[in-house]
């Protein structure tokens, strides 16, 4: 059964190709020849991540689903939160955005950086919409560790992993405690429970 992701990030896609398994096969929206960025204008995650939806099923009429995460740093109020990507500036730059990140939380002691990500994800089927909600507590880092995920993940530690950043515990183990895998794994659920496997 084919579905459309909307998404351009590759370790994205794996991490739900794996969580969906075999029964379903996953296109982007590259592989239906859009290149640009999707819009993304809502006030809330859970806004954003139906325009996303929203924008390939007017153009392709077909099963699809879209994520949006926030970080929601307690020490800044709930910020970057819905606005996570463009913390910075319009650049969607990672580096920039946790400079920033660890500028405004320059005073604040580790106990006091709690944070989370959190993350909805839409999906359209049969032309009907559904969402599916996960969350990751951790903190803010004092400074950078590791290489590996994406974003913040350089200084989010997890509650799961208090002496480790996200990008110091490999895609595996970042995909079985993700704010994201949580929702795409009910997602998932949802799916085996209501679509009868002769349907796929
Ligand atoms: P998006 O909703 O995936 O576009 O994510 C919004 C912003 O949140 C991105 O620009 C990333 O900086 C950040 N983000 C999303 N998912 C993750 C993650 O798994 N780890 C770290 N940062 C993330």
């Amino acid at each position: 059964m084919k579905i459309i992701f909307a998404t351009a990030n590759r370790g994205k896609l794996r991490e739900a190709s794996e969580i969906l398994g075999e029964r379903f096969t996953l296109l982007t929206p590259h592989d239906l020849g859009i290149d640009e960025d999707i819009p993304e204008t809502g006030e809330t995650l859970k806004e954003n991540s139906i325009q996303k939806a929203m924008y390939l099923y007017e153009r392709f009429g077909c099963d699809c689903f879209a994520d949006d995460t926030g970080l929601e740093v307690d020490a800044l109020n709930g910020a970057p939160g819905v606005h996570s990507a463009r913390f910075a500036g319009e650049g969607h730059d990672f580096d920039a955005n946790i400079r920033k990140l660890l500028f405004e939380l320059r005073d604040v002691p580790y106990d006091e950086r709690t944070a989370r990500f959190k993350n909805v994800v839409t999906l359209i089927i049969g032309g009907e919409m559904h969402f599916f909600e996960g969350c990751l507590e951790g903190h803010i880092a004092l400074e950078r560790g590791g290489t590996q995920g994406f974003g913040y993940d350089p200084v989010f530690v997890p509650d799961e992993f208090p002496d480790r950043t996200v990008a110091q515990l490999g895609e595996e183990v970042k995909n079985a405690i993700s704010h994201r895998g949580k929702s795409l794994r009910a997602m998932a659920a949802w799916l085996k429970e209501n679509l009868p496997e002769t349907e796929a």
